[in-house]
C-alpha cells in the first residue's frame, strides 16, 4: 500500500469515527419519541387497534355514525361507480333503440370466423381502460381519499354529501390549497387566502410531468375558482423564484388585471419578468420589489396586510410570508432550509421571534420536502464550495465541468471563487443557466471575481487546465448540454478522457435512471465522474446541499414558533403525514389543531382561532406540451392508448347509389402491426369487409350505425389475432 492509499484509508476511517456519534444519538433519538405510540397500549388509538383485531370493541369507533358504507367506500370507486351506471343507462338506452333494429342488424351479421370469445375483448378492453384511466389521471383531484387521522374529519373520509352540508363560516379566513398538496411529485405551489369579497394568491407554480404523460411537459393549476371571482383577488405574492412557485406565471398572470399589485424580491420578480418576456404580447404588470430585511407590512387589502420574511433556500430571494387577517396571524413558511453558517444573510429569526412573542402565530403553513431526511444538514454550502476547489485540484490538468441546477446561484458563486484561485475561466453553457446568471447579476444577487466569466466560444481556446464550465443536464435530461457534449451534438465541447465531470447535485426522484445513463455516457468517454454521495469512490464530497430542511430542522423551527394551529403543505401525501405526525408527537401540537388539506379544500381559521375544513372548490390541472401549448387530458388518454395498443385506420369507397365495394379497402396500422408481415390477417379484414358491404345494401343502415358495426367486428378480429384492441377508425366514402 503507497502512502496516499494509507493517508486516504486513514482519513476515511476518520470521518467514520467522527460521524458515527452523530448517527447514534439521531438514532437514540428517533428511539425516544416513540413514534407509533398512538397505537400501543394506553396510547391515543388504542380503541382503533383494538377495534380491528376484533378483542373488545364490536364496531371500530368510525361506524359510530352509521355511516361506514358510504364513508368507508372509497371515493375513487364511487365516482366510478357512478360513471359505470351512467354508462349502464346509455347502453341501456342503447340496447331499446337497437332491439328496434336488431332484425336489420341481424341481417348485416358477418361471421367473424374467430375462436376467442367476444366477452374476453370486451374484458381486455375494460382493463385496458382502467390502466390507461389510472395513468392519465394520477394527478386528478376530484374528491381526493384522505383518511387520515388529520384529514378534518377525525379520519373519516369526506363525500359529497358532507361537502354539501358543510355550514361555511361567513365570518372565517379561508385558506385554500389549489396546487402543491398531496400531489404526484412536487410542484404546482398555489394559495389563495380569502376574507368575504378579498382574496390574495401566494405562488403559482408548475409540476413536471413525467413518462407517464406522453407528450406533456407539464402542468398548472386550474385556477377556474379565481377566474369566477377575479374582482376580489388584491394581490399576488410569490414566495420565491423556483419554477414550483412561478413558473405557471406565464398563463396565469396574463388572465389578472394589470392594476393588482404582485409582490416579490428583487431577484424573484427579475425571474417572473424573464418568463413573462417569452411571451408574445407580455402584459404590463404591476410589480412591486419588496426588501424584506425592511420589515414592511404592506397594506394590500382592507382587511389582509402582508409581510415577508427571509429566510434561507437554494436560491436568492426567499421568503416567507406572514399574512394578518382580521382571525389571526398565518404564517406561509414558502421553500425553506437552516444553516448555521449561511453564505448569505442568516435567516431572519429575530424578527420571526418578535412576531412570535408580540403577536403568535395562529396558523403555520409549513412546508414538508425533506420531512423523511433525519438529522439536520450535516453540512454548509461552503464545504461544497471546499470540494469542488478539491476536485480542480485534484484534476489540476484537465477541463473541469459541472453540473448542478441553474436556479443555485450560490453554487456558481462558490464555482467562480474556487475557478478564479486557480486561474480557471468559468464558462457557462445551456439556456436557463445563461439566463438565471443574468438575472442574478441585474438584482446583485451574486458577486463575481473579476475576468472570470468568459464566453463558451473564448473558453474552448484556452488550455484545458484553465477550463471550468457550468452547465444544465444534472438530471440527465436527454436534451440537455451535459448530454450533447457526450453525444458531440454541442456546439462547442465534445466529452474527452482528460475531462473531469462533477454533478453538484443528486438526482430528483423519478430520474435516477437519466443520471445513470449520462454518468455511462460519460464514463463510456473515459471521463473521470464525480457525484454526491460516492465519497467513498472519489474521496472527494460533500457536492451538494439540498434546499429544504431535515427532520431535525423542523422539530427547532416548530418549537422556536409555537403556532397555534399546524398546516403541512408543499409536499407528497407521506411528506405531509409525516410532518404532521411531527408537529403532534414532538411538538405537541393537538391533534384537533393539525390538519393534512387537499388541492381544493376549503381550510377556515375561524374568529375563535379554530381551524376546520368547511367544504371545496374546484381544483385540477391544465396540462401543455413542451411548445407551451395546452394538451386535452382526451389527448393523453388516446396517447397512452396508442402507445400501447396501436391504431388501425380502414378507408372504404363505396358506390353512393349502389353501395358496392368501388376498390379493395385501404388499410393503415400505426403502432400496432407492421402490414407487410401480417398479409393473412390483412386477407381476412378484406374479405370480411367485402361480405359486410354486400350484407349491408339490402337494409342499408346509417352510417354512423354502420361505422359502430365496422369498429366492433375488426377489433373482435385484431383482437383475436394478436392479443391487443388498438383505436379502429373506420372511414367511409361514397363516391
Ligand atoms: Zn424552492
Ligand atoms: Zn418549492
Amino acid at each position: 500500500m503507497n502512502l496516499k492509499e494509507e493517508e486516504r484509508r486513514a482519513r476515511l476511517l476518520k470521518m467514520r469515527a467522527e460521524r458515527l456519534p452523530d448517527i447514534k444519538r439521531q438514532f437514540e433519538e428517533a428511539q425516544k419519541r416513540n413514534f407509533n405510540s398512538n397505537f400501543a397500549p394506553g396510547g391515543k388509538d388504542e380503541a382503533l387497534v383494538r377495534g380491528k383485531t376484533g378483542a373488545k370493541v364490536k364496531k371500530p369507533t368510525r361506524s359510530t355514525k352509521g355511516s361506514t358504507t358510504a364513508t368507508g367506500k372509497n371515493p375513487t370507486t364511487a365516482t366510478k361507480a357512478t360513471k359505470t351506471t351512467k354508462t349502464a343507462t346509455k347502453t341501456t338506452t342503447k340496447a331499446t333503440a337497437k332491439a328496434a333494429a336488431k332484425t336489420e342488424a341481424e341481417k348485416r351479421k358477418v361471421n367473424l370466423s374467430v375462436s376467442v370469445k367476444k366477452g374476453e375483448m370486451v374484458h381486455h378492453q375494460r382493463m385496458l381502460s382502467q390502466d390507461v384511466n389510472a395513468q392519465a389521471t394520477q394527478h386528478i383531484i376530484g374528491i381526493p381519499v384522505n383518511k387520515s387521522r388529520y384529514n378534518g374529519y377525525n379520519g373519516e373520509q369526506v363525500t359529497n354529501a358532507k361537502i354539501k352540508s358543510a355550514r361555511p363560516d361567513p365570518d372565517a379566513v379561508r385558506v385554500i390549497p389549489i396546487g402543491g398538496l398531496g400531489e404526484f411529485g412536487i410542484g404546482k405551489n398555489m394559495t389563495i387566502i380569502e376574507y368575504k369579497s378579498e382574496m390574495i394568491v401566494i405562488d403559482m407554480g408548475v409540476l413536471f410531468a413525467g413518462e407517464d404523460y406522453p407528450g406533456v411537459n407539464y402542468m398548472i393549476p386550474d385556477i377556474k375558482y379565481l377566474e369566477d371571482n377575479m374582482s376580489h383577488v388584491k394581490a399576488i405574492l410569490f414566495t420565491h423564484a423556483h419554477l414550483d412557485h412561478i413558473g405557471a406565471c406565464r398563463h396565469l398572470l396574463p388572465k389578472f388585471s394589470p392594476l393588482i399589485p404582485i409582490y416579490g424580491t428583487d431577484f424573484t420578480i427579475g425571474m417572473i419578468k424573464k418568463q413573462m418576456s417569452e411571451l408574445d404580447d407580455a402584459p404590463d404588470m404591476n410589480y412591486q420589489v419588496v426588501d424584506p430585511l425592511k420589515h414592511e407590512k404592506f397594506q394590500v387589502s382592507e382587511h389582509f396586510s402582508v409581510e415577508f420574511i427571509h429566510t434561507l433556500h437554494s436560491i436568492p430571494g426567499n421568503t416567507a410570508i406572514v399574512v394578518r387577517t382580521p382571525n389571526g396571524l398565518i404564517y406561509l413558511s414558502g421553500d425553506w432550509r437552516h444553516e448555521e453558517n449561511p453564505m448569505g444573510i442568516q435567516t431572519d429569526y429575530e424578527r420571526i421571534d418578535e412576531i412570535v412573542k408580540k403577536e403568535g402565530i395562529d396558523l403555520m403553513l409549513n412546508e414538508s420536502t425533506n420531512i423523511d431526511s433525519p438529522g439536520h444538514h450535516p453540512h454548509s454550502e461552503f464545504d461544497v464550495g471546499e470540494s469542488l476547489g478539491s476536485v480542480m485540484d485534484h484534476y489540476a490538468n484537465g477541463r473541469v465541468i459541472i453540473a448542478c441546477f441553474s436556479s443555485q446561484i450560490s453554487r456558481i458563486e462558490l464555482i467562480l471563487k474556487e475557478a478564479a484561485a486557480r486561474g480557471r475561466k468559468v464558462a457557462f453553457s445551456g439556456f436557463s443557466m445563461i439566463n438565471n446568471v443574468e438575472v442574478a447579476l441585474r438584482a446583485k444577487a451574486i458577486k463575481v471575481p473579476k475576468d472570470t466569466i468568459v464566453k463558451m466560444e473564448d473558453v474552448i481556446k484556452l488550455p484545458d487546465e484553465r477550463v471550468c464550465i457550468v452547465c444544465t443536464g444534472s438530471q440527465g435530461e436527454m436534451n440537455a448540454v451535459l448530454n450533447r457534449m457526450i453525444t458531440g451534438a454541442h456546439k462547442y465541447i465534445k466529452i474527452k478522457s482528460t475531462d473531469t465531470i462533477v454533478f453538484s447535485s443528486n438526482p430528483i426522484p423519478g430520474n435516477e435512471p437519466h443520471v445513470v445513463n449520462t454518468v455511462d455516457g460519460l464514463l463510456r468517454e473515459g471521463a473521470q465522474v464525480i457525484q454526491n454521495g460516492k465519497t467513498h469512490l472519489t474521496n472527494i464530497g460533500p457536492l451538494h446541499l439540498s434546499g429544504h430542511a431535515y427532520y431535525e430542522d423542523h422539530v427547532d423551527f416548530v418549537t422556536r414558533t409555537q403556532p397555534t394551529n399546524y398546516m403541512p403543505y408543499h409536499g407528497e401525501f407521506y411528506m405531509l403525514q409525516h410532518n404532521a405526525e411531527m408537529a403532534e408527537n414532538v411538538i405537541g401540537i393537538p391533534k384537533d389543531n393539525i390538519l393534512i388539506a387537499d388541492d381544493g379544500d376549503i381550510v377556515e381559521l375561524t374568529k375563535d382561532k379554530k381551524i376546520r375544513k368547511a367544504g371545496r372548490i374546484h381544483a385540477g390541472n391544465k396540462l401543455y406540451d413542451d411548445a407551451d401549448q395546452p394538451v386535452h387530458e382526451a389527448v393523453v388518454k388516446d396517447r397512452i392508448h396508442i402507445s400501447r395498443e396501436g391504431i388501425f385506420v380502414i378507408v372504404l369507397t363505396l358506390n353512393k347509389k349502389t353501395g358496392h365495394l368501388m376498390k379493395t379497402p385501404d388499410i393503415v396500422s400505426r403502432a400496432f402491426i407492421y402490414l407487410d408481415n401480417s398479409e393473412e390477417l390483412i386477407g381476412k379484414i378484406r374479405h370480411y369487409l367485402r361480405q359486410k358491404t354486400d350484407k349491408s345494401i339490402s337494409t342499408d343502415p346509417e352510417m354512423k350505425v354502420l361505422k359502430e358495426e365496422i369498429k366492433e367486428d375488426i377489433t373482435h378480429i385484431l383482437f383475436d389475432a394478436t392479443g391487443h384492441t388498438p383505436i379502429v377508425i373506420p372511414v367511409i366514402n361514397k363516391v
